[in-house]
């Protein structure tokens, strides 16, 4: 097997193939060798598993996913990739290189051809230029994968991670927090990478909820509406920016705050899932949510 933990041996192969870093695409190869045996073993890679994983690149990550998982499925944007990781993978037959963008892609379709009768996780190193499309499609689509392990940036690791209610909370806290559980798993710093970007990472793992933590009148692309809005003009409180972000008259939002039990002054980040539950109904349906068992 080809030791893509040794730079000198990743920058022949890459060399021999002419291939060079677009930093459009987000691509930073992981050199150390201890974080990807680390991030296949905590994706759950195992006998009866197959793995969806993001952005081989020259397919570090992607032969410790092997060793260890029945099936591997990589979808890859880079055209010319799939040639150097014919080469790094060659010593696996249970890998299947997908070329094409995975935001353009029909995910659930692909889970259901490649992995039928297997249980499914993910496991990538993300290109940090779109984070959040990727997770969001993913969790969004509701598609039949036990849990999803990434590298992120650290900054977007803490984020995906604040709790709603905290300081560091913002939309993709509440969104993603509504589909998974998230959690940070290690950091990793910046010298792990070829080229090494300009800030550290951490590999973050979110378990997917079998049933969201709030249970909604309104249907759900009001609550993402409603979270998008809250957001949006960090330095208000709730009250302006849903007046700004949904075209709604003043009176009609402090009624619905006062219905959900918000005081006038709350900002975004100091609401829980469950006020926001509950402001969503109140804004929508005109209820009350309830908190999910
Ligand atoms: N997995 C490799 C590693 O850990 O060294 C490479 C990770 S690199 C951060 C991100 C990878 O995602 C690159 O190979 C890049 O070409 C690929 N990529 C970028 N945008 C993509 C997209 N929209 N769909 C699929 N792959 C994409």
């Amino acid at each position: 097997m080809k030791d893509l933990s040794d730079i000198r041996e990743v920058k022949r192969i890459l060399s021999r193939h002419g291939f060079h870093f677009s930093k459009a695409l987000g691509q930073n190869f992981l050199i150390d060798p201890t974080v990807c045996p680390r991030m296949a073993e905590a994706c759950g890679a195992g006998p009866g598993v197959g793995v969806l994983e993001i952005g081989p690149g020259c397919g570090v990550l992607t032969q410790q996913l092997a060793m260890r998982a029945e099936k591997v499925v990589a979808v890859e944007l880079d055209k010319r990739l799939p040639a150097v990781l014919a080469e790094t993978l060659a010593d696996f037959d249970t890998v299947k290189i997908v070329p094409g963008d995975v935001l353009e892609m029909d995910v659930a379709s692909l889970l259901a051809q490649e992995f039928a009768g297997l249980r499914v996780t993910v496991c990538a190193n993300l290109p940090y230029y779109i984070t959040s499309p990727i997770l969001m499609k993913l969790l969004e689509e509701r598609l039949a994968v036990e849990s999803i392990t990434v590298m992120v940036q650290k900054e977007a690791a803490e984020r995906i991670c604040a709790q709603p209610g905290s300081r560091q909370c913002g939309a993709v806290s509440v969104a993603v927090q509504y589909y998974a559980q998230p959690e940070i798993l290690f950091d990793v710093p910046r010298e792990s990478f070829l080229p090494a970007p300009q800030v550290d990472s951490a590999v973050i793992r979110l378990a997917i909820r079998e049933k969201p933590p709030v249970s909604l009148a309104a249907p759900e692309r009001d609550f993402f509406r409603l979270v998008r809005a809250a957001f949006g003009q960090r330095r208000k409180t709730v009250s302006n920016a849903l007046c700004a972000g949904l075209s709604r008259e003043k009176p009609a939002v402090a009624a619905a705050l006062e219905q959900a039990g918000i005081p006038p002054s709350a900002r975004a980040e100091q609401l829980s899932m469950e006020q926001f539950g509950r402001l969503c109904d109140a804004l929508f349906v005109g209820g009350g949510a309830g908190i999910a068992e």
